[in-house]
């Protein structure tokens, strides 16, 4: 069996993602999934994906891009964006992820709707650290979950990203753990 400390998830951050943010996604997903992380530069913007007509970036085409930056087949990365993101069957996305691949992408643009409480800056780490889970949990091969409050399941807006906890349920917190222990 691979040593767990093999493991890593590269966090990369493109464009101007606040520095206290990629601190408290790195620091969360290492508590979460029990592995190390580490911070990365990578790309330094995201044009070539821009669609001129969507005005938005095609998040499939960055994912292509990203996954070059990975060799180790342990390591896997997750780039936090600002930009507004899409696939061409969708209106927008809060992120995206190979499913049982090497990298994934959440863009905090979204995820900036509606923000109540006094502590927004808090309250939208909360929602991109969510986020980052439920794509990192589609790198492991996980598909969305039918529990509402599993940070597998699928959202449709943002008061669903609230209502959901930070955790995995039961069901899929031993199918990572299996997938884990695979790499
Ligand atoms: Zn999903
Ligand atoms: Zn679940």
């Amino acid at each position: 069996m691979a040593s767990r400390n093999k493991l890593n998830i590269l966090i990369t951050t493109i464009g101007s993602i606040p520095k206290h943010q990629l601190l408290a996604v790195a620091e969360s997903v290492r508590d979460q999934f029990g592995i190390h992380t580490q911070t990365q530069e990578t790309l330094q913007d995201i044009e070539f994906a821009l669609d001129t007509e969507r005005d938005q970036y095609n998040s499939t085409c960055i994912l292509e891009t990203l996954q070059d930056f990975v060799q180790d087949p342990a390591h896997k990365i997750v780039a936090l964006v600002q930009e507004d993101l899409f696939i061409p069957i969708l209106t927008h996305v809060y992120g995206e992820a190979q499913l049982g691949g090497k990298a994934c992408i959440v863009s905090s643009h979204r995820l900036k709707e509606d923000l109540k409480t006094v502590s927004i800056q808090q309250e939208l780490t909360l929602r991109l650290i969510k986020e980052v889970y439920h794509e990192l949990g589609h790198t492991f091969g996980l598909l969305h979950c039918k529990d509402s409050s599993c940070i597998m399941h699928y959202c449709r807006s943002i008061r669903d990203v609230d209502r959901k906890s930070e955790n995995f349920c039961r069901y899929c917190g031993i199918l990572l753990e299996d997938e884990i222990k695979k790499l």
